[in-house]
């Protein structure tokens, strides 16, 4: 079923995944008033959904709820630091707000919720054209384009793969109801932006060259999850390392683009 979760959704479901939301900067900034009507007002139909069914649900919040953080790594105890009023709040700001929601129906109406809070997260079946950072120098490195660093290239991030993700929202939904999250789910390896490059070109064989252009507004200086609380209630961790699944990614998108070409 096509859905817009901004309407209100009548079917009958035991467990609601709401993962509805562009992720990507350049997506969720293309439409800004949109994005937080989706996370906010999806986020209500989706709890009144989960209400009506007595249905468990999982929300896809994110490690954009810390901001551009002052702790490192981040735990789920620390309560961020976003500008509420930058390119990048619609995002924040409604999986903030959403997160509200979900805590205050579980508290006011009993219902069973699972916070999760993803980082940067990467893997096949990525558009060529997301806009992300993992997909962005694949692509370009693959098609011998210039590789696009933002700033210096210093600033960091974590990244887990696809599988390692979806394996931690299923164990998290089936979990005792009394365990609500937030809980952070991502890869604690810390890369900065120059390093992914060069593991790209180094497992592309690409001569791409390295450009620099400017840092986008309120791009967080950097990011680890600390999966603590997920390793031991979930007892769940990431197995795929950054190379293996960046190989994967790859000849996923050789094969998009050699097809795109014939
Ligand atoms: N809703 C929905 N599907 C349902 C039940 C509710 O989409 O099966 C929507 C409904 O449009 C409502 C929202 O969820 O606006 C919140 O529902 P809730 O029951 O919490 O609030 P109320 O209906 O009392 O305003
Ligand atoms: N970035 C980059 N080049 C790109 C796309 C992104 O250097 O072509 C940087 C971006 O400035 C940020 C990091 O890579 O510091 C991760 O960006 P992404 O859009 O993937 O996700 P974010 O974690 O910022 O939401």
């Amino acid at each position: 079923m096509r859905h817009d979760v901004t309407f209100p959704l009548y079917v009958e479901v035991d467990q609601i995944y709401n993962l509805a939301c562009p992720a990507s900067p350049v997506h969720y900034q293309s439409d800004p008033v949109q994005t937080t009507k989706t996370s906010v007002h999806g986020a209500i139909n989706m709890l009144g959904l989960a209400k009506r069914c007595r249905a468990t649900i999982f929300q896809a919040s994110t490690s954009e709820v810390y901001g551009d953080p002052e702790v490192h790594p981040q735990t789920e105890s620390y309560w961020g630091r976003v500008n509420p009023i930058g390119l990048r709040a619609c995002y924040d700001e409604g999986k903030r707000c959403a997160e509200t929601l979900f805590f205050d129906y579980h508290r006011q109406h009993g219902l069973a919720i699972k916070v999760g809070r993803i980082f940067n997260t990467y893997g096949p079946h990525m558009h060529p054209n997301d806009g992300r950072v993992v997909s962005n120098f694949i692509v370009q490195a693959l098609q011998g384009q210039d590789i696009t660093i933002y700033g210096d290239g210093t600033q960091t991030r974590s990244f887990c793969y696809v599988s390692d993700l979806i394996e931690a929202f299923v164990r998290f939904m089936n979990t005792d109801r009394a365990i609500t999250g937030p809980i952070n789910l991502g890869n604690p390896g810390e890369y900065t932006m120059l390093e992914l490059a060069e593991t790209v070109l180094r497992l592309t064989g690409s001569r791409s060259r390295l450009i620099f252009q400017p840092l986008p507004a309120d791009d967080p200086r950097q990011r680890r999850p600390d999966i603590t609380v997920a390793r031991s209630v979930l007892d769940w961790q990431p197995t795929v390392p950054l190379e293996d699944g960046l190989k994967e990614t790859i000849a996923y998108f050789r094969s998009v683009l050699d097809q795109k070409g014939e």
